[in-house]
């Protein structure tokens, strides 16, 4: 029997390729429609109509605040973020609109949340507005 070989083990090369950058021209994504736009809650690029815009404002007392631009028309920068109220939080924890705005001095951004949280509510009871039954049942009960 021959004695197993130990050691000498052929050493592999190891080759890397050093990829360029070029390589990001390709869209690696399915392609969206239109223009598309990074959230900057959960930092997933979306479609930019699915986003809602938000731009730095000013409140009542003149610090600086986010406002939400759901027609996208205010001027100035914007950032985009999911109209989620999961989105906004995570904005919200990451400073997210104060970087993206370059706002330095921690904006607040009580309307953008409020604005989001108004429209899953809405969205909401008009998902659930369809029970019609058992409604107005009193409104003939006569009052002599
Ligand atoms: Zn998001």
């Amino acid at each position: 029997m021959a004695p197993v070989r130990k050691g000498r083990a052929c050493r592999a090369r190891i080759v890397t390729v050093a990829r360029p950058d070029s390589s990001r021209t390709s869209p690696d994504d399915r392609p969206l429609e239109g223009p598309v736009r990074t959230c900057v809650g959960c930092r997933t690029r979306a479609a930019k109509r699915e986003l809602l815009r938000v731009t730095a404002g000013s409140d009542a007392h003149g610090r600086s605040v986010v406002v939400p631009d759901p027609d996208g028309t205010a001027p100035g920068r914007g950032a985009h973020l999911h109209p989620t109220t999961g989105c906004y939080d995570l904005a919200v924890r990451r400073k997210a609109f104060g970087r993206a705005l370059r706002l330095t001095d921690g904006p607040g951004s009580a309307p953008v949340g409020e604005w989001v949280a108004a429209r899953e509510h809405d969205d909401r009871s008009r998902s659930t507005s369809r029970s019609t039954s058992g409604s107005n049942d009193q409104d003939w009960s006569s009052s002599s």
